[in-house]
């Protein structure tokens, strides 16, 4: 079968390699929609932002949906055939230390080892292998682009139980990539009030407020300016929660913070290059309260992926727009060209669709 190598230089190679089959616990899916993540850039520049030593070279692609064809010994209610969306194998958690017995997996310290082995979905391939238990349904009428959109909607519903504790009359999101948009989406459909977004282009804030992701936007890439307009925006004072979604190695944390109201929740979604500086004077002036926020996990003993499933399917929220780009595996350079380069391509999310895809299916 085919699948996308990455090589420390930045190259991406597609090469032939052998089948996987299923073992026990395990199935075997052909892959049909595997998503672009702002994460799997980092690997052209040889970085990882799970912090891990990483080996060389190295597959990816943890977005993924497909359909099962074949079913190792001991799974069961999973059948060949079965139209599945993937919980990525590198969110696989021991089970067994006192953080996952608490129900929070998603932040084990040996996440993404199974039986001592480090284990990342492959999703730029044909065919993929996952647990069992990290394998879903997908509900009827929801296509494979948005089954494998559910990872990035998991993340925004991870997100927004972070801040359960929180008020969102006044919410502000600093970016405007796929996170951003999931997140504007859920928290407008969960009742927030007012959701300012602060984009750096003008195509990408009209895209925003089209995908139904923001009441309003900002464009501007300067962080004293984006505070001072969202404060315009909200009573004088700022957001009382705002998610920081860019990452890289901008400033997105200064402008989240500039964004803020005193005694606000600043939640960190970006995947940043390296460690930060933090703008402590102002964090500390306004008495903010810092919070991570990392892939997602269970709330209420209940799969996060699994409600970004419900949100989908029931219509709540909408994927479709923020696919922009679909490339065959054949293509996998020009699907990542694209989305390092948002500026010049406008994309969102770039699907791979390396067995053929069809066309964006979202609720019926
Ligand atoms: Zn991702
Ligand atoms: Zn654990």
């Amino acid at each position: 079968m085919k699948t996308a190598h990455f090589h420390p230089s930045g190259e991406i190679r597609v090469t032939e390699i052998p089948e996987p089959r299923a073992t026990a616990g395990t199935v075997v899916l052909e892959v049909r929609s595997a998503g672009i993540c702002g994460s799997d850039l980092h690997y052209l520049h040889g970085k990882n932002p799970w912090g891990s030593t990483l080996s060389w070279p190295r597959r990816a692609g943890h977005e993924l949906a497909g359909v099962i064809v074949e079913v190792g010994p001991e799974v069961v209610g999973l059948e060949v055939g079965d139209r599945v969306g993937v919980e990525p194998m590198h969110l696989a958690a021991c089970g067994r230390c006192g953080t996952c017995r608490e129900g929070h997996g998603h932040v084990c310290p040996d996440r993404g080892l199974v039986d001592g082995q480090r284990w990342s979905s492959a999703g730029f391939s044909e065919l993929d292998v996952a647990l069992a238990s990290h394998v879903h349904r997908l509900p009827e009428g929801l296509g494979f682009d948005a089954g494998a959109l559910a990872d990035v909607y998991a993340c925004g519903v991870h997100a927004l139980h972070r801040v359960a504790d929180r008020d969102l009359r006044r919410v502000a999101i600093v970016g405007s990539g796929a996170i951003a948009l999931t997140l504007g989406q859920l928290a407008r459909a969960r009742g927030a009030g007012l959701v300012a977004m602060v984009a750096r282009r003008e195509a990408a804030a009209v895209r925003a407020r089209a995908a139904g992701a923001a009441d309003v936007t900002i464009v501007s890439s300067d962080a004293e300016e984006s505070g001072a307009r969202v404060r315009d925006l909200m009573a004088g004072v700022g957001a009382d929660v705002v998610f920081e979604t860019v990452g890289g190695e901008g400033q997105a944390l200064d402008t989240a913070i500039a964004c803020a109201a005193p005694r606000a929740t600043v939640v960190v979604l970006g995947a940043f290059w390296d460690d930060v500086r933090l703008r402590y004077a102002l964090a500390n002036r306004k008495e903010l309260d810092l919070r991570f926020s990392n892939s997602y996990g269970e709330w209420q003993q209940v799969r996060e992926y699994a409600l970004a499933l419900d949100e989908l399917a029931s219509g709540r929220v909408d994927g479709a727009p923020l696919v922009t780009h679909r490339v065959p595996l054949g293509e996998i350079r020009a699907g990542f060209d694209a989305a390092l380069d948002r500026r010049r391509s406008d994309a969102v999310k770039v699907m791979v669709h390396p067995t053929g895809g069809i066309p964006f299916q979202g609720a019926p």
